[in-house]
């Protein structure tokens, strides 16, 4: 199987070099040219399998030039227990006849982007070998909280590689800036940047097209390499989680073998719903694939409307992950549904760059409309909802997750639709403790990392245990800039 730019279908690339590359040299993204069919019995034989298993079998389809034993040693690493704190990695909890939670925050830095970040740095390596690249790889992250820490964790001291994270000084929870601000590792950094989210992406954008700071690092020994959910590496780990709950959800006989269950999943840069849409399109039985966002609501708007317009206020909220204008991925699913039109999708985006908006045609938004449902949810809503799971169902969910419980909720509501359903759960409570006190209704918060003893002492709920680590670590990483010094402290960092 061959990889293309959703730009520029005409070059190909192999697994390895799509992987290497992160971005296409014209800025698309690099997608399979084709999505493999779940075989008629996958599910069935699947359904016996460990997770690690799991994602053998799914990776295994559209890795080509990677043998089975490499990504059994691969997924043997990335998610043992000494990564993840339950065997089955990605568990699934009911909470109530027809809605199941699938906890995605079981791994070492208590966010889902875990699931992705602790195999990419395997498959990046190994690509590094099969494409005979001699060059360090620079690993440049922008982010809205958790990838940053999860890219850190997960490249923290791999051979042939440096990581460099940025992110937003007004845009991430305590918890976030202390987990990343304290990390260890001979080959990372962590640095500020002046703003919010998208002016930190938009910042890393640029350094990938600094031609000259290309070529200085060139000189140096280095290359670009990207760990944002833009890198096929980041998307194809988190189809397998889907795939294995549903034959979670068969084996509890919460569904029968075929039956559709929807999914509803919390939103910011479209690469988690964006896995749970190749997973229906691999044959896995999703029914409606259920948009989550929060005041942030552009891709709820293009999703009912078929507008994508990021000319709008920004708002910083209590789900953070989630507060993105522009959605990356979103740009594979027009590859996709505009059936594979790279010219197409390269007239949005240049429209999207040029005016902040553009609008897809009749065709497209009868598929957004058969596939996808979409709704946001506020920050009081928000709260309300952490408050009530937890009053009725004895259960704790964190700021993102409950976005997604409200969304389904509303859903719910608008369509009578009482179908299965999968909410994603994608951060520990833990990860964001004021937020959920606050909700739970308290006011007075302990400082510092104390604040996870009082949630404990509120709920009855034990922190995991990577987040009590925290205590008592000492500051590593202090240094702020602005949008545009963030080319010196790359350099800076790579001599
Ligand atoms: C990253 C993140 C999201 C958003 O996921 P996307 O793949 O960017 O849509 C949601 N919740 C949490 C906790 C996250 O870390």
């Amino acid at each position: 199987m061959y990889y293309v730019s959703t730009r520029d279908k005409q070059a190909r690339f192999a697994a390895a070099e799509a992987i290497v590359q992160g971005l296409a040299p014209d800025g698309g993204l690099l997608t399979p040219e084709t999505f493999p069919l779940l075989p008629p019995d996958a599910l069935e034989q699947l359904g016996e399998m460990t997770y690690q298993e799991r994602a053998v079998f799914v990776m295994g389809r559209y890795l080509d030039g990677f043998t089975k034993d490499e990504l059994a040693e691969f997924a043997r690493r990335a998610y043992g227990l000494e990564k993840f704190d339950v065997p089955a990695v990605a568990p699934v909890h009911t909470v109530d006849e027809s809605t199941h939670c699938l906890e995605l925050w079981h791994g070492p830095t208590c966010a889902f982007k875990d699931m992705a970040l602790q195999m990419l740095p395997h498959l990046l390596t190994a690509s590094l070998e099969k494409t005979g690249e001699r060059k360090t790889a620079c690993i440049l992250v922008a982010t809205s909280g958790d990838t940053g820490k999860g890219a850190l964790e997960g490249f923290r001291d791999v051979a042939q590689t440096r990581i460099l994270v940025f992110y937003p000084k007004d845009g991430v929870s305590a918890m976030q800036e202390l987990q990343m601000r304290t990390q260890e590792g001979e080959n990372v950094g962590v640095c500020a940047v002046e703003g919010n989210f998208d002016d930190a992406q938009t910042g890393v954008k640029r350094l990938f097209s600094d031609v000259a700071l290309r070529e200085t690092l060139n000189a140096r020994g280095y290359f670009l390499s990207s760990a944002n959910s833009i890198n096929w590496g980041r998307v194809l780990p988190q189809i397998v989680y889907y795939i294995s709950a549903y034959c979670d959800l068969v084996k509890a006989g919460k569904c029968r073998a075929g039956e559709p269950v929807h999914v509803c999943v919390p939103t910011g840069n479209f690469g988690n719903i964006l896995a749970a849409y190749y997973a229906k399109r691999m044959g896995l039985p999703i029914g409606k694939l259920i948009c989550a966002s929060n005041s942030n609501n552009v891709l709820t708007d293009f999703l009912k409307t078929g507008v994508y317009d990021r000319n709008r206020a920004f708002y910083n909220t209590l789900s953070p992950s989630m507060d993105i204008l522009i959605s990356s991925n979103l740009e594979r699913l027009l590859f996709s549904l505009t059936g594979e039109d790279d010219a197409a999708v390269r007239g949005y985006m240049e429209k999207l760059a040029e005016n902040g908006t553009y609008t897809v045609d009749n065709a497209i938004q009868e598929k957004l409309r058969e596939h996808f449902a979409a709704g946001f949810c506020d920050d009081q809503e928000t709260k309300r909802v952490i408050a009530r799971v937890w009053k009725e169902k004895g259960y704790l969910i964190d700021p993102h997750t409950a976005v997604a419980f409200d969304v389904l909720a509303q859903y719910r509501i608008e369509t009578g639709d009482t179908t299965q359903a999968l909410v994603v759960s994608t951060a520990s409570p833990f990860k964001f403790c004021d937020s959920v006190l606050s909700a739970l209704g308290v006011t007075a918060f302990s400082a510092g990392t104390d604040i996870l003893d009082q949630l404990t002492a509120e709920t009855g709920v034990p922190a995991p245990a990577p987040l009590a680590a925290l205590k008592g670590k000492p500051l590593r990483f202090q240094q702020c800039v602005g949008r545009d010094h963030m080319a010196d402290e790359v350099l800076g960092m790579l001599r």
